[in-house]
Formats: structure tokens, sequence, C-alpha cells
């Protein structure tokens, strides 16, 4: 059923009503009155798969709009970030208005970042001898920087 059949529906019923009013033979009214509601109950059916059309339709356009405002903060935000390589060579952004000689208030995922998501890389465990990050959105993990070997809490294997 679709919006032309409602249409026809509609003209069929008209033209039934029509039958009625005339109401010049008996048998031409009573059968118009079986098919009028007969008409009727289809024009209710397709009423409601309409409403229900309208009414999915309402939510995707509700969604779209919500996506169009995260990229458009995202947009907004983009160019308070940079990128940048950690000195393991990991790959992140971070907050542009940091001094590239210091240490960035945060690192933000380079893989969520292509999907218009800031997500502030956190400590991980360590490994391989690197400080590690990951990314609580993804999961991604990255490199940090490598622990020197000196480091109290990591037992130098060149020290004897
Ligand atoms: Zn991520």
């Amino acid at each position: 059923m679709d919006l032309m059949s409602g249409v026809a529906i509609t003209k069929q019923i008209y033209d039934l009503l029509q039958t009625i009013k005339e109401g010049r033979d008996q048998k031409l009214v009573s059968d118009a009155a079986g098919n009028l509601s007969e008409k009727i109950t289809a024009l209710q059916m397709l009423n409601t798969e309409l409403s229900g059309f309208y009414h999915s339709e309402c939510q995707k356009t509700m969604k779209l709009s919500q996506e169009n405002s995260k990229i458009k903060m995202f947009i907004s935000n983009i160019e308070h970030y940079a990128l940048h390589k950690t000195p393991a060579g990991s790959i992140t952004y971070i907050p542009k208005d940091t001094p590239d000689n210091e240490v960035p208030l945060y690192y933000a995922c380079a893989h969520c970042y292509q999907k218009a998501i800031v997500s502030m890389l956190q400590p991980d465990k360590r490994d391989s001898g690197f400080h590690m990050l990951y990314c609580p959105e993804c999961k991604n993990k990255f490199k940090q920087s490598l622990i020197p070997l000196k480091s109290p809490n990591m037992p130098n294997p060149f020290r004897y």
C-alpha cells in the first residue's frame, strides 16, 4: 500500500457515499454501504502504516540532526588539536596551546579522532619496556615513551 492507493480508496469512498446519498435503489445503497465499510477499513490500515512510517522517518531525522551537531562541535574543536608523535613514535593528537617542549596535558586517540571523537588516552600497563597509553573508546594501545633503564620501578637487565 502506498499514498497513491490511499488517494484511490478515498475516491472510491466518495463515489460510494454519492450512491448512498442519491439513494435511488435500495439494493445499490446496501451494496455501497457494505463496500464502504471495507474501504474505510483499508483506509484505516493505510493510515496506521503511514503513521508508523512517519514516526520512523522522524526518528531518522532526529538521529541525523544529533550526528550533525556532534560533527559541528568536532569541527569547531578541530583547530585546537595538532598531530603529535609520542617519544616512542605513536601518532596521537594533542591540544595545540601546549608548547612543543612541554609534556602535553593529554594525548587524544588518532583513531577516534578520524571518527570525530576526541578520546583522551589513559595510562596503561607497561609493555616491552614502554610506558603505554590506551584509548577508553576504541581500546587501542599506544606506546608513549621508553622506560629509562635506570627507572627504580624496572630492574635494569644490564646492571649485573
Ligand atoms: Zn580511540
